[in-house]
Formats: C-alpha cells, structure tokens, sequence
C-alpha cells in the first residue's frame, strides 16, 4: 500500500491540473454523519426514510416534519475541516489542484480555505426565501422552530438540492469540464453508486485516475490507482 501513495505522491507532484471529486466519506472524518446511512435512530424517530424526506415532494407536503429532519441531521453544528479539506487547500494554494467537487453540503472545504469549489449538491450554509428569493443566514433555520418564514411570507429553505430537483446545471457543466480536462482526477469517499453525480467519472480522460475509499466500488476496475485507506490517512501522506 505505500507504494500505492508514493506513486500518488509522485503523481501531485509533478501535476498542476488536479482536481478532486469528494463524497460523504469526505465529511464524515470530521464527524459529519452520512445521513443516507439508515441507522436504528432513523428507524425510531422518523417514519420515512431519509431519501423520501429530503425530496421536493415531502418538502412539500410535510414541511414540520422535513425541517425536524433537517436540524437533527442535517444542520452542521462545530464540525471543523479535517486533514483532507486541509491538504486540499493548501493544494490548490501552491497552484497544483484546479478546484474540488463536491457531493457534501456542510461548507468545510471552504472554511479550510479552498476557493473553486463546485457544490453539487448546495449548501447548508445558504438559505433563500422560496417565494421572493431573498438570501437569508444558516442561522434563520437552525435557530428557529416549525417552518421558518420570509417577512413575505414564503417559506425559507436551504440552498440543498433535495431529492427529485435534479442538479444545477451550471455547476454540472463546470464540473464535467474540469473533469474532462483534468490530468490528475482523484475520487475519493465515495462508493460511486449515487448517480448523477457518480456519472461525472465518465467524462475523464486521462491516466491517472484514483479512487481512494475504504472498500471497493464497483469503478475500482476502471481506476489506474487504488487506494483502500481512510482518505484522511492517504491524505496525510500526500
Ligand atoms: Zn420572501
């Protein structure tokens, strides 16, 4: 295995069109719980499952019980960038990593200090008023209680792409044209089953493509470098 990181290493080193494509496994490392992960919790406090509640349809239909939801789960409260989000920062810093794509809603790149990050999902750290758009602070559904409301009288909700709503495609595009041009492409905390976003890898065409996560996916076959670490513990190293 520690051939396979200094090859990895070799591989940073001597790039400066990186990009890394991040999934739960990312975030989970700083404490930030999977919520497709169906655990007794779930199946005790909640009467659906998490992917029914977090769609547009059950927001829809069931606001109370979506933002219940949403601040137990959902809400990131202290979780702090890990040596992953770090290391990709400091990356990007030194010219070598072209942006980060991201499946994870919590804002921790960010806050390690990466720029060009493409959030494919949206962020908890973003609220609008659904009705006249106005922007609004974490804070106006965290802090609050029942269905949060707009001075207009809309509901406010996170900038997340539920379930059903599909992908912006804006940031799509991006997303495939980094990939599609990148030189170093490397996955990582992901099982790569999720599709849309799982499809993006399609779009490589290199020879230094890397999949690093704990166990297997079924893509392993098609990377040129596998890793089965913890990301952090890859990350450390690199
Ligand atoms: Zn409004």
């Amino acid at each position: 295995m520690d051939k396979n990181i200094e090859t990895l290493r070799q591989w940073i080193e001597e790039s400066d069109n990186i990009v890394f494509f991040g999934g739960a496994g990312v975030s989970t490392e700083s404490g930030i719980p999977d919520f497709r992960s169906v655990d007794g919790l779930y199946n005790q406090k909640y009467r659906f499952p998490p992917e029914t509640i977090i769609s547009h349809s059950f927001f829809e239909r069931n606001p109370e019980e979506f933002y219940r939801f949403y601040r137990e789960k959902l809400v990131i409260r202290d979780a702090r960038p890990n040596v992953v989000h770090r290391r990709l920062a400091e990356l990007e810093a030194e010219g070598k990593l072209r942006a980060v794509i991201t499946q994870n809603i919590d804002g921790l790149h960010q806050a390690a200090g990466s720029k060009n990050v493409i959030e494919l999902h949206g962020s908890t750290l973003r609220c609008y008023c659904a009705r006249c758009r106005r922007p609004y602070p974490p804070e106006s559904i965290s802090e609050s209680e029942g269905v949060p409301r707009c001075e207009c009288g809309g509901v406010i909700r996170p900038d997340v792409g539920l379930y059903e709503e599909g992908l912006d495609q804006g940031d799509l595009s991006k997303a495939v044209d980094l990939i599609r041009n990148a030189d170093v492409l490397i996955i990582g905390g992901t099982s790569l089953v999720v599709y849309p976003a799982a499809g993006l890898i399609n779009y490589y065409r290199g020879n230094k493509l890397v999949l690093v996560n704990l166990s297997a996916t079924p893509r392993d076959s098609e990377a040129d470098l596998v890793i089965h670490e913890k990301l952090g513990a890859v990350f450390a190293r690199v």
